[in-house]
């Protein structure tokens, strides 16, 4: 089984339905109201686990309901907690969302308790006890990933990152990152090419790999386009599904994704199977 390390956000997720958003000033009586698991970390590392990785997991909770909540999440997912910390005096991550009655969402995140995972825990030799692969987002700060990154480069643990969402990368990350994973609005921001198409997803995915060796551009319901430093790009159709939310989408995708090159899969057959998870993910209602 390969092992995978993820460092990034837990988030308690707030789900409300309402009619509409509310405008300023404005109260809406809403529909319904869900608790859920979030963070992309958090559902990076539950989609690696899903698909067979054996995952550790490195973040930060507050001492809070919500905390427990989420660190008995991981645990029911067989997720190795034991570099989860429990920040006293500090909430857990929370987000709020509200989803109207077209489907649309606007949503608040608050990174709380996020904002400090220890970086002595990369320092730990038996954090990186034959793991193969770390994966990173741009929830958590800079500091924590560019960390976790050298750590990992200096043992030879392949530096995925899915960069969501968009934020100026520094010189000694990039430098150091062996696998970017990046959505339509992610690859236009890192890029500058707008992402509309297979077409324009396997541009941007060219022009990045002069900067990173292996790009993925996923690129919602159109599929997903990628390329490697040395070889032409490459794209597949997404597939025809029903859709049901398109929430969680690219966690799904990156969590399969670096399974599969954990497990020793070309850029290819990776990419093969983390569309395939991936539109049975939005097919599906996320619990
Ligand atoms: P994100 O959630 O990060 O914005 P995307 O929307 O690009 O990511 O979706 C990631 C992947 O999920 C896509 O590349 C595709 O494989 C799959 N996917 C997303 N939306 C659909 C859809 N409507 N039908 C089928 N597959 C989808």
């Amino acid at each position: 089984m390969s092992k995978i390390a993820v460092t990034g956000s837990l988030h308690y997720d707030i789900m409300l339905d309402a009619h509409h958003r509310p405008e300023k000033g404005e109260t809406v009586m809403g529909t319904a109201c869900s608790y859920k698991f979030g963070g992309k970390g958090g559902n990076q590392a539950i989609a690696a686990a899903l698909a067979g990785a054996s995952v550790r997991f490195a973040g930060a909770v507050g001492d809070d309901e919500q905390g427990r909540f989420l660190l008995n999440r991981l645990q029911g997912a067989d997720v190795d907690t034991s570099a989860v910390q429990i920040v006293a005096g500090m909430p857990s991550g929370m987000s709020v969302a509200i989803t109207d009655s077209e489907g649309d969402y606007g949503a608040v995140v608050v990174s709380n308790a996020n904002q400090h995972i220890s970086p002595e825990t990369f320092a730990q030799p038996a954090f990186w006890q034959d793991v193969s692969l770390l994966i990173l987002q741009n929830e958590v700060p800079e500091a924590i990933n560019q960390q976790a990154a050298i750590a990992a480069h200096e043992r030879g643990v392949t530096v995925s990152l899915n960069a969501a969402p968009a934020r100026p990368l520094s010189a000694a990350l990039e430098a150091i990152i062996d696998v970017l994973i990046v959505n339509a609005i992610e690859a236009r921001d890192m890029s500058g090419i707008t992402v509309s198409d297979l077409a324009s997803a396997q541009t941007a995915a060219e022009q990045l790999t002069q900067r990173f060796s292996q790009v993925v551009v996923t690129a919602g319901e159109h599929g997903v386009a990628w390329c490697e430093q040395g070889q032409g790009s490459q794209a597949l159709a997404a597939k025809k599904i029903t859709l049901v939310s398109t929430h969680g989408a690219g966690d799904c995708f990156t969590g399969v994704l670096c399974t599969a090159l954990a497990g020793q899969r070309s850029l290819t057959e990776a990419v093969m199977l983390a569309n395939d998870a991936a539109a049975q993910h939005v097919s599906r209602q996320s619990t």
